[in-house]
C-alpha cells in the first residue's frame, strides 16, 4: 500500500494486522488486528511500524459532564490514565489525559475488583477539573469499559454473567463493563 494515498477509516475498521504495525494514534490492537479509534485519515509510518489515524476535528478542554471516551495507558491499583480520543462522541486531537480513581468495591475484604486494565477501551464522565486535571468516573450503568481483551491470550473478552470470559482459553476477567459492552461497531 502506498503511504501517500490517503485512506480514510471509520471506528472500528481493520487498518493492518499488529504483525506488520503497532497502532498509534486513533488506533487500537484487537486480535491482532489494528483497528481505527476514529473516523479520520490513515497514515502509516512505515519508520516506526507504526499506523495513525489522523482526525480534522479542533478540540476543547473537557468540561464537567462530558462523556469522554479513550484507552487505558497506564493502569495502577488505585488509579488509571486514560488517554482520551473522543469528546461527546467527537473525536478529539488535544491529547488531553483524563485520571480515573479507583474506589474499592463494596463488599470489602477479598472483594477488590480490577475495574479497567491497560489497554481497555473505557467511556467515563467528567467530574471535576480541578488542578487542570481531568479527574473521570465511571460509576454509571453507561459508563465503564466498552472494549478490552483477554490478558493470557490477547483475544476480546466477551461479557458473561457480569465478568468477562474469553472464549478463545476459558480465562476469566473482572472489569466494570459499560451496558452496551460488546456492540459493534464501538459507540464513543
Ligand atoms: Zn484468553
Amino acid at each position: 500500500m502506498s503511504a501517500n494515498k490517503q485512506l480514510r477509516a471509520l471506528p472500528g475498521d481493520a487498518l493492518a494486522v499488529s504483525e506488520e504495525y503497532l497502532p498509534g494514534n486513533n488506533a487500537y490492537d484487537a486480535d491482532g488486528i489494528i483497528r481505527a479509534l476514529q473516523t479520520g485519515i490513515v497514515i502509516k509510518d512505515t519508520k516506526e511500524k507504526e499506523i495513525n489515524v489522523k482526525t480534522t476535528t479542533s478540540s476543547r478542554v473537557p468540561d464537567v459532564g462530558d462523556v469522554v471516551t479513550g484507552q487505558i495507558e497506564v493502569a495502577q491499583s488505585s488509579t488509571s490514565n486514560l488517554k482520551i480520543f473522543y469528546l461527546n462522541g467527537k473525536p478529539t486531537q488535544g491529547g488531553f489525559v483524563g485520571i480515573i480513581f479507583l474506589r474499592e468495591e463494596r463488599g470489602g475484604r477479598g472483594m477488590r475488583r480490577t475495574a479497567v486494565k491497560l489497554g481497555d477501551v473505557v467511556r467515563a464522565k467528567v467530574i471535576s477539573t480541578m488542578n487542570a486535571m481531568i479527574h473521570l468516573s465511571i460509576g454509571e450503568p453507561h459508563l465503564g469499559v466498552i472494549a478490552s481483551l483477554c490478558s493470557v491470550c490477547g483475544r476480546p473478552l466477551v461479557m458473561r454473567d457480569g465478568r468477562g470470559q474469553c472464549n478463545n482459553c476459558g480465562n476469566v476477567e473482572d472489569r466494570k463493563f459499560a451496558d452496551d459492552y460488546g456492540r459493534e461497531p464501538i459507540q464513543p
